[in-house]
């Protein structure tokens, strides 16, 4: 076996398709452990089919639903399947918001958090207990200490991603060096370049991935430093910031009144259904 294999459970921007989960990867490791990155909607199934949902680690780049919305069926999994239960607790590595956010998604009331501390053993990417060694891959890293985490021989480091939601972006390292690197649905960012130096694999995911500029510097990028680049075909890469700039035209177009450029992005503002109507009934 490779030091490390990966399996593309899927790779949908910003939701599902017909034949395609969202984001979600296996990564089997040479120690025999057996690591999945992301779990978008319909990674489950897909796991179900290729892989042990009872065995795996579990990585978060971010809790978008596109990254982590069958995490709950996961634990079910884990905790209750009659024959191929978890057979020892799992790492689960995310950012610092996992335990509260995943834990209120599975909880069975809204005041409650469901603790998940019987099956894993949750950590954040930024955990003051990671050992902090100074991996500097490039010099665009400035100095930046990346905490090295460990699952097994597995070594990982996370930077933090631009997105609107606390993100990362992830490096992988079997024990033989062999390394890949997930940009978890990031734009292009220095932190990037200076992980994926010296990486085998680059892949880009998520619905960022279908930004043309991204792929396209990426591409360049890789080739100029002998890093092999994986990434999603165009039409599965749903871009939720294209869907929202579409909704937006066609508002204009039905009459609404365009905001000022110097609005502040606020990635939870209400889409308010009275706007809609309106304009729907003076288009
Ligand atoms: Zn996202």
């Amino acid at each position: 076996m490779a030091s490390m294999d990966m399996t593309i459970l899927g790779c949908s921007g910003s939701l599902a398709a017909p034949d395609n989960a969202a984001s979600g990867y296996l990564l089997r490791m040479a120690d025999g452990r057996q690591i999945l990155m992301d779990v978008g909607a319909g990674v489950l199934a897909r796991l179900e089919a290729l892989g042990e949902p009872g065995e795996v680690d579990v990585i978060f780049s971010h809790l978008h639903p596109d990254h982590c919305s069958d995490f709950g069926s996961l634990v079910v999994w884990q905790r209750f399947h009659p024959t191929s239960p978890a057979r020892h607790r799992h790492i689960l590595l995310g950012p610092s918001i996992s335990a509260v956010h995943l834990g209120r998604a599975g909880a069975d009331h809204p005041d409650l958090v469901e603790d998940y501390s019987d099956i894993l053993e949750i950590g954040t990417w930024q955990a003051p207990d990671a050992e902090a060694v100074p991996v500097a891959f490039s010099d665009e890293s400035r100095g930046t200490v990346y905490p090295e985490h460990r699952i097994g021989e597995t070594r990982l480091y996370a930077a933090p991603a631009v997105h609107p939601t606390e993100s990362y972006m992830i490096r992988v390292e079997a024990a033989d060096g062999t390394s890949l690197v997930y940009s978890g649905d990031t734009a292009a960012t220095g932190h990037l370049a200076a992980l994926a130096t010296g990486a085998d694999v680059l892949l880009l995911g998520g619905g960022v991935s279908a930004n043309r500029r991204l792929r396209a510097l990426a591409a360049q990028r890789c080739a100029a430093a002998g890093v092999s680049l994986v990434v999603p075909a165009l039409p599965l890469c749903t871009d939720n910031g294209v869907m929202i700039a579409t909704l937006a035209a066609r508002l204009i177009d039905a009459g609404a009144d365009a905001s000022p450029l110097a609005v502040a992005t606020d990635p939870s503002m209400d889409v308010e259904v009275p706007l809609l109507a309106d304009a729907a009934v003076e288009g």
